[in-house]
């Protein structure tokens, strides 16, 4: 961190960067801001000129969480967003392996201007094919593995070849016109607390749900009817949040599916609230102790 410390700039009412605040923060000595397009609530930043303008203004760089690309592929480009450095999730956007927590690949691209600074060594096309280069004096040096982990950037670049420059368009209108389309038909049923046009997720609240019945309670019962709950309890600043993030390669058939449960679990809520607190009941082991799983793993088959 070269002695840096990080500091929070809160989000406004609508779910995007309070500017005033992030003006107040930005002092001499702010290196970088550091942000996610369309942020975690999946509410595109409208801001973004005039925050990446403040930052460059001020001498700071822009760091863009590349996590939510799923909704600007083929769109938005983040380097005219004024974005100086952006990470790609693979496994977010471009269909590979997140490998359970393990070993994701992401690269990390850069504005030309930043280029000396990029680890060794570079990659360089000669007359006689690629020599690897180690002159870059400004540069750190080598951070990892010089090949990372080579077979995942293989796959996602074969996904991204396959389906071409309009297939990943459709991709990130696919997404988003999934996610618009089960907060549409969700949020007379539950509470959605930033209610507005989303990308490609948005985030329920379990505030206000009949007889006491939690967004746990809910994640379990999703599993009785066969579906992977969502990411829940994040972002922190929605109560009880439930992120549904239903991405482009659903069906309509499993859209309306887990819509329809969705109802059927908030009805449940109110009519026979046990089942849903009691859930799940049809799968071999109850509720686990998370915290527990966590902290000791027992990692062993027998
Ligand atoms: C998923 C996600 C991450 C974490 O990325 P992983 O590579 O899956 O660990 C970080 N930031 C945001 C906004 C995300 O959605």
């Amino acid at each position: 961190m070269c002695g840096f410390t990080t500091i929070t700039v809160h989000s406004n009412e609508k779910g995007q960067v309070n500017i005033e605040e992030l003006k107040k923060e930005l002092t001499k000595d702010i290196a970088a801001i550091m942000l996610t397009i369309p942020n975690t609530l999946g509410i595109f930043e409208e801001q973004i000129l005039e925050i990446t303008k403040l930052c460059h203004d001020n001498g700071s760089l822009v760091y863009m969480d590349g996590a939510n690309m799923n909704a600007l592929v083929g769109i938005a480009k983040p380097g005219d967003m004024g974005v100086d450095v952006l990470h790609l999730n693979l496994h977010k956007t471009f269909s590979t392996p997140h490998g359970c927590g393990g070993p994701g690949s992401g690269p990390v691209g850069v504005k030309g201007f930043l280029k000396d600074y990029l680890p060794l060594p570079e990659m360089e096309k000669t007359d006689k094919g690629y020599k690897l280069d180690y002159k870059n004096k400004k540069s750190i040096g080598k951070v990892r593995a010089f090949y990372g982990n080579f077979g995942v950037l293989v796959k996602a670049y074969s996904y991204i070849k396959s389906i071409g420059a309009d297939g990943l368009r459709q991709v990130a209108e696919n997404a988003v016109l999934n996610a618009n389309y089960i907060k549409e038909k969700l949020k007379r049923y539950y509470k959605l607390p930033y209610d507005r046009l989303c990308k490609h997720e948005f985030v329920l609240s379990d505030e206000g749900m009949p007889n006491g019945v939690t967004t746990t309670d809910i994640a379990k019962r999703l599993l009785d009817y066969g579906f992977h709950p969502p990411t829940i309890y994040f972002p922190l600043i929605v109560h009880g949040a439930i992120m549904i993030e239903p991405n482009e390669t659903e069906s309509l058939e499993t859209l309306n599916e887990f819509a329809d449960t969705m109802i059927k679990i908030r009805e449940e809520a109110e009519k026979q609230p046990d089942l849903v607190k009691n859930a799940p009941s049809t799968t071999p082991v109850k509720r686990l102790d998370a915290v527990k799983a966590a902290r000791e793993p027992n990692l062993r088959y027998k």
